[in-house]
Parts: C-alpha cells; sequence; structure tokens
C-alpha cells in the first residue's frame, strides 16, 4: 500500500470517508481517516482527512499531509484529532491506516466507559481477550491520545468513552474491515446486555481462537 502514489492515497482516503457515511458508521463531520505516506522528497508522514468537512464534500486537495512531528502541509486544518492518528502511526509501524468514528453501537457503548469483554470468540480479531474503552478527554486533546494509545496496546480497536472508536489496520481496506466488525460487536453486546450478563468465553478459548485466526482465510491452490 505504502507503494501507492500519494494522489492515488488521497483518493482511497476520502473513498474510504464516504464509505463509513453508506455503511452508517459515520454522519456529518464526525470522524477521520489518516493513512501512512512518504512526501515528495520520501519523508515520512501520513495523510489525513481535513476538520470539519463533510465526507462528500471532499476533494483530493483537501487532504492534508502531516510529518511525524506535526508540521502540516496542505490547503486545510488537518483533523482536530491529528494527534492520536500521529502518535498511533509513529508508535505502531505495523498499522499504516487509522479510522475513527461515531458509529452508533460503539459510541453508545462507550457511554458505560467500560471494556468489552470476550463475549463473542470474534473479539480475537483485535488481538486479544477484550476491546478497551479508553478513559475520557476533550477530543483533539493529548491527553485522548494517550489514552488511546494506551488502550490500543496489543489491540487493533478501542473505544473512546462518551466518544466513539478508533480501528487500526495493516491498510485502509483492513481498519475498514475492523471498523465494521467492532460495530457489529457492540450492536451485538448491547442487545446481550439488554438480556442480562452473558457468558463470557475463558482466556483458554481465546487463545485457541488467536490459534484458529493464524491460518483462517489462508488457502493454498488445490490441483
Ligand atoms: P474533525 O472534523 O476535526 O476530524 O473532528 C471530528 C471528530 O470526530 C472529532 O473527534
Ligand atoms: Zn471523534
Amino acid at each position: 500500500m505504502q507503494n501507492q502514489s500519494e494522489k492515488a492515497l488521497r483518493v482511497s482516503l476520502i473513498e474510504v470517508s464516504q464509505k463509513l457515511v453508506v455503511l452508517g458508521l459515520n454522519q456529518g463531520t464526525s470522524g477521520n481517516v489518516s493513512v501512512r505516506s512518504y512526501n515528495q522528497n520520501g519523508e515520512a508522514g501520513f495523510l489525513i482527512t481535513p476538520s470539519g468537512i463533510a465526507a462528500d464534500k471532499l476533494m483530493p486537495s483537501d487532504i492534508v499531509w502531516m510529518d511525524f512531528s506535526g508540521k502540516a502541509v496542505g490547503e486545510r486544518s488537518a483533523s482536530s484529532e491529528w494527534r492520536f492518528h500521529l502518535d498511533i502511526l509513529k508508535n505502531k509501524p505495523e498499522v499504516n491506516a487509522v479510522v475513527h468514528t461515531h458509529s452508533m453501537f460503539a459510541t453508545t457503548l462507550s457511554t458505560f466507559r467500560r471494556d468489552m469483554p470476550a463475549f463473542h470468540y470474534m473479539i480475537a480479531l483485535c488481538g486479544g481477550d477484550n476491546i478497551r474503552c479508553a478513559p475520557y478527554a476533550l477530543f483533539g486533546s493529548q491527553q485522548l491520545s494517550d489514552y488511546a494509545l494506551n488502550a490500543l496496546q496489543d489491540r487493533k480497536a478501542c473505544l473512546l468513552a462518551n466518544h466513539g472508536m478508533i480501528a487500526v489496520g495493516e491498510s485502509l481496506g483492513k481498519a475498514l474491515n475492523i471498523t465494521q466488525e467492532v460495530e457489529t460487536l457492540c450492536e451485538q453486546y448491547l442487545h446481550a446486555l439488554q438480556v442480562g450478563e452473558p457468558y463470557i468465553l475463558s482466556a483458554q478459548d481465546m487463545l485457541e481462537v488467536q490459534e484458529k485466526f493464524k491460518g483462517y482465510g489462508v488457502w493454498t491452490k488445490k490441483d
């Protein structure tokens, strides 16, 4: 993905931002997306959606490039959440894309400020036996970024208390997929909580899932 030209990545960022709206995962100017990218001089950084512009209005020239010192290059202001995009991409070399949403079920669950336990085996998709909820901090603050990075330790997603969620991936497509899966898990967990406290899978159950995931979707061509 990093071999894609900067222009192609700008278009991909817009496509993903618009897909999030079509899928009902974002609305209005809520949420933001970034992707690792090198500028024309080969300097490391990332492309990020601008602040306060709805996805259907985005043009490639609205996308902002930023380096890892926070220096922005573009016609618009970078998303107000550039700090956590920067900190995640800087500290997690395996991650190339970051998606942030205010999707219905993740946001609803985030208002309870608690981690989502292994009530379903798909929790393992995010790298462990829970999906953490980062404590509340003001949107756009360094405090929020610090909390998010902590909640994302060994994980591909976290909730942000009274705010929404963050999902990360090796590519924009993979980060989008994690976003959809986490939103579905949040919806299922909220449904379950209306009936009572669901059974939670054991650490051993979850280790077995992690092990099985290593071969999942990996296939060899048979003659
Ligand atoms: P931006 O429009 O600045 O990206 O902010 C949206 C948001 O979700 C803030 O948390
Ligand atoms: Zn937000």
